[in-house]
């Protein structure tokens, strides 16, 4: 069935036919198939086929005709910066202050397309009925006026200028023309066809001629039960995924040599990530590593815009930058870039530079500070870097003037590459070298703008820029060739077969013929897909006119016809449709239930075919490794004299082996956003500072009655708070932030205090002193908060919490929270508690020997169910040698050397700031929200 329909349009072009096709994508197909079939008929020449899609051709019987002063065809991005400055332009939305969306430049470009292709200009004014439809018939007379001033032709008139050349007997028509892929024939090219069979030339359609509806047993062949699997998935990436492994093994199972994969999805922009993602990482594993340059093995139609590649956004950011100081995280992107750094020295010199801009808080920097910084710092990296700003701050100088598009294109072009933005240290990869032979056409497209835009200034222009970018579709050429299959020696993903995976819109897939394919997201949202007339013509005008997507009934034909096409071009298929889509279930298209119940499709990791992703053979080997995992290195003695960080080492050995030799050994550290305003930490240790003062001043519970007492409570918390805040205010915040905060502290520490006089007397004996303690071979300083000591000589240790706690962090099989603990290494104490700070209840947490040492705090006696979860603990005293043990271990662990990746919990992970260093992410333990994956 397949070689005949390709048979007869083989030999049509052999015989002299030119084809027209639907669209570019099946012209290369045919192309190729027409030279394979020339190929293997052992032919020694042939005439070069004339296949193409049906705008290129027309145009080149008008180029071929060409007669002095006809207008030529507008470019893409001249038409989209016309119809968007008539629209800002547009007095009367002005004069009634009418918002319009930033797309509609791009719906009224279409609708003056659709108005033309289906003649509905002749059907004169009335039909500019409505608001919308009335600003559509001032743009388009406009934009018609326009083209003509400026002596341009716009692509919807193409057809018919062709028409009329046609019949005036201009052009050099061939004997044949077979249209190929159309399912309809709109009235312009039904008028096409026309005054081509007036001028004697034979018409042709394939492979059938256009059908505009079907009844729906017709849709599916006869024995579709036999040959369409239909399978349902629990989500889109498990049915992509599943579709991915599928590909592999029907590579792997076919034996007759070059097998033809159609991945065929009604919604592709909706899937095109994941499918990106999830066949790059079942088909082309190895081209996560940026550093291979590996291409992907299949080709997708749709593309993404080039705004989004990172060579383009980079110089977009790097533009955008002006001569005043720039939030930090905008200046850190450009500190950091790939693009911009000659060197590796030079990049680590730089992330080094951002780093600490962002430790000392700059909100926003400049150029002019980033030059100061990096000329101070004596460093040899940074030197080309100096020269390079200075350049970059000269070409601002002239940044406020007004100045024609080619202007600006040429010194953006002479900015980017003085400061060495691609090329830079490194070599461009395939997909780089691509992306800036765009970028280079886009500007040279922005460059000729001036006729249009007129002079503009340099934040405007590249406002400009940054629009056509978005707008501009980027399509990268894979190393397939040009129908898409894999050449020999590049990574097919078969054992030694060559193969080709096209994943295909509903409308690009039209007259390719495959092997296999794959109908994914067939479900009834998408087959028929919802209607969506364009707003600016009148619906009841598109209805009759039958335009594109105007009504249901219409996307019920258009699918219809789609599947009919899709079921007649393999020879097995699989159709597939996820059970939720965003949170809302969905069914089988009502259009395909000839094909049985759907089968619940297994996740790939069920169905025994092995993932071929990198992830997991990495994983996989990672389990078969012994070395060098266990090998420990022991902390010596140079590095323990320098240790820093006090118990937090401790508390980070507790919650992650990994974490604590990261930070504390290899000197890890994220550098972080700064803030506007006071971060949280900053918060907190307000808080604790204020208490600090508060109770040295005060000193126990007799005074704090005292004050209370006396009503001068009050004055002395404000005072304690005013000490706390005092180098805040010496910072460039804002006075009445602090002193909201202030507010804020003083109302915490009296509610607080509240219930500091519900306590038996007791006296504060320590506030922040450290004490020296030797464990595990570590020498540390343990640093509680607060001491307290009661009448009965007992004594209270007291930490003070802003966030939230539970006394679970110190179980001793659990320990998580060991700093407070780490004092009872060298004295005893009979009661420990963090004050927990937290509104909209304070109050304390903890654990004491005895009742009633601290309000709302059991004793160990009577803390059954804590107590319960720690084996063989009898009394206070085996509570406190179960502590030193455990401590013991941790800090031992440390100085032995234990690294493991083992996290005590998922909270561990949640706010650490570690996970790309670790990637426990990747390893698929817990997603990145913390919680355990389920699969
Ligand atoms: S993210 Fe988790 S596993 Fe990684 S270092 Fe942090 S705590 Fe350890």
């Amino acid at each position: 069935m397949v070689s005949e329909k390709l048979d007869r349009v083989i030999k049509a072009v052999e015989n002299g036919a030119v084809v027209v096709t639907v669209n570019k994508r099946l012209a290369r197909y045919l192309s190729v198939r027409f030279e394979a079939a020339m190929v293997s008929s052992e032919r020694a020449a042939w005439a070069t086929p004339v296949i193409m899609p049906m705008l290129s051709w027309a145009r080149s019987l008008l180029e071929d005709s060409w007669q002095e002063g006809r207008a030529v065809l507008i470019t893409e991005a001249r038409s989209s910066a016309l119809w968007k400055k008539i629209i800002e332009e547009d007095r009367v939305i002005a004069r009634h202050k009418v918002l319009i969306s930033e797309g509609a430049w791009q719906a009224a470009a279409s609708a003056y397309g659709l108005m033309k292709e289906y003649c509905a200009e002749d059907l004169g004014d009335e039909i500019y009925l409505g608001a919308e439809a009335m600003a559509f018939k001032r743009w388009s007379r406009e934009y018609d006026k326009a083209l003509k001033r400026l002596g341009f032709m716009d692509y919807g008139e193409l057809v018919g200028v062709v028409c009329k050349a046609v019949a005036s007997g201009e052009v050099a028509l061939p004997g044949k023309v077979v249209f190929a892929g159309f399912d309809e024939v709109t009235p312009q090219r039904a008028a096409f066809i026309r005054a081509l069979q007036q001028a004697g030339t034979e018409v042709d359609h394939w492979p059938s001629e256009p059908r505009l509806a079907l009844d729906e047993e017709a849709i599916l062949p006869e024995d579709a039960k036999e040959r369409i699997e239909c399978k349902n998935f629990r989500s889109t990436t498990q049915e992509v995924r599943a579709a991915a492994r599928w590909i592999r093994e029907v590579s792997a199972s076919d034996k007759e040599g070059r097998v033809r994969v159609g991945v065929i999805v009604p919604e592709l922009a909706g899937y095109r990530d994941i499918i990106l993602r999830e066949f790059r990482a079942e088909l082309s594993p190895a081209s996560v590593l940026p550093w291979e340059d590996i291409q992907d093995v299949f080709n997708i139609s749709l593309g993404s815009a080039l705004v989004a590649e990172p060579l383009v956004r980079g110089a977009l950011d790097i533009l955008a930058i002006g001569v005043w100081p720039e939030d930090i995280s905008k200046m850190g992107g450009i500190l950091l870039s790939p693009f911009l750094r000659a060197t590796e020295e030079e990049g680590l010199a730089l992330a080094a530079l951002d780093g600490e801009f962002k430790r000392r808080k700059f909100l926003k920097i400049g150029l002019r500070d980033i030059r100061g910084a990096a000329a101070a710092r004596d460093n040899e990296s940074l030197k080309g870097v100096v020269g390079r700003l200075d350049r970059w701050i000269k070409d601002l100088e002239g940044a406020h003037k007004q100045a024609l598009p080619a202007f600006w294109a040429e010194r953006f072009s002479g900015l980017l590459t003085a400061l060495g933005w691609y090329g830079g240290g490194n070599s461009l990869t395939s997909r780089e070298y691509q992306t800036l032979e765009s970028w280079r056409s886009l500007l040279a497209e922005f460059a000729g703008l001036g006729d249009i835009t007129g002079l503009i200034s340099r934040q405007d222009a590249v406002a400009r820029l940054r629009a056509m970018a978005a707008e501009k579709i980027f399509q990268i050429e894979t190393v397939t060739d040009s129908c898409g299959a894999v050449s020999e020696g590049c990574g097919a993903v078969s054992d030694g077969q060559e193969m080709s995976v096209e994943v295909l819109g509903i409308l690009e897939a039209s007259g390719q013929d495959f092997d296999h394919i794959w109908l994914m997201g067939a479900h009834d949202g998408a087959l028929p897909g919802p209607a969506a007339p364009n707003p600016f013509i009148p619906v009841e005008l598109q209805r009759r006119l039958g335009m594109p997507r105007a009504t249901p009934e219409k996307m019920l034909g258009f699918a219809a016809v789609s599947l009919k096409r899709i079921f007649e071009s393999a020879r097995n298929f699989v159709v597939s449709y996820p059970l939720e889509i965003e949170g809302k279930e969905v069914g089988l298209s009502p259009l395909l239930k000839g094909v049985g119940k759907a089968e619940e499709g297994l996740a790939p990791s069920q169905t025994g075919c092995r993932s071929s992703s990198l992830k997991a053979d990495t994983h996989a080997a990672f389990a078969l490794e012994d070395m060098p995992l266990d090998e420990k290195i022991p902390l010596s003695n140079l590095e323990a004299a320098g240790l820093r960080g006090g118990t937090s080492v401790i508390k980070d050995q507790s919650e992650c082996p990994f974490r604590a030799f990261a930070k504390y050994r290899l000197g890890a550290r994220a550098v972080t956003l700064p803030e506007d305003g006071l971060d949280s930490a900053e918060r907190g240790t307000i808080v604790h500072e204020a208490l600090e003062h508060f109770w040295k001043e005060v000193g126990g519970s007799l005074r704090l009655r005292e004050l209370k007492d006396q009503g001068e409570l009050g004055a002395s918390i404000g005072a304690a708070v005013g000490r706390a805040l005092k180098g805040y205010y010496a910072k460039r915040l804002p006075k009445r932030l602090i002193d909201m905060e202030g507010e804020r502290v003083e109302a915490l520490v009296a509610e607080w205090l509240e219930i500091e006089l519900k306590r038996t007397p007791f006296t504060v004996v320590q506030t922040e002193r450290g004490e020296k303690v030797t464990i595990g071979g570590l020498s540390i300083t343990a640093r509680p908060d607060r001491l307290d000591e009661l009448e009965n000589g007992a004594k209270v240790v007291i930490d003070y919490k802003t966030g939230n706690c539970t006394k679970n962090g110190w179980l001793p099989d659990k320990l998580t929270e060991p700093q407070m603990l780490l004092y009872g290494i060298g004295s005893d104490f009979d009661a420990i508690a963090f004050a927990s700070l937290k509104l909209p209840k304070t109050k304390f947490v903890g654990i004491s020997k005895d009742d009633g040492m601290l309000p709302g705090v059991k004793s160990l006696e009577n803390e059954n169910r804590w107590r319960e979860q720690i084996e063989g603990v009898r009394n206070w005293d085996d509570l406190m040698e179960r502590w030193r043990e455990a401590l013991e271990q941790v800090a031992s662990d440390f100085v032995a050397g234990s690294s493991s990746v083992a996290p005590s919990s998922q909270d561990a992970c949640k706010y650490c700031e570690l996970p790309i260093l670790c990637r426990i992410f990747e390893a698929g333990v817990f997603d990145s929200d913390g919680s355990e994956v389920g699969q």
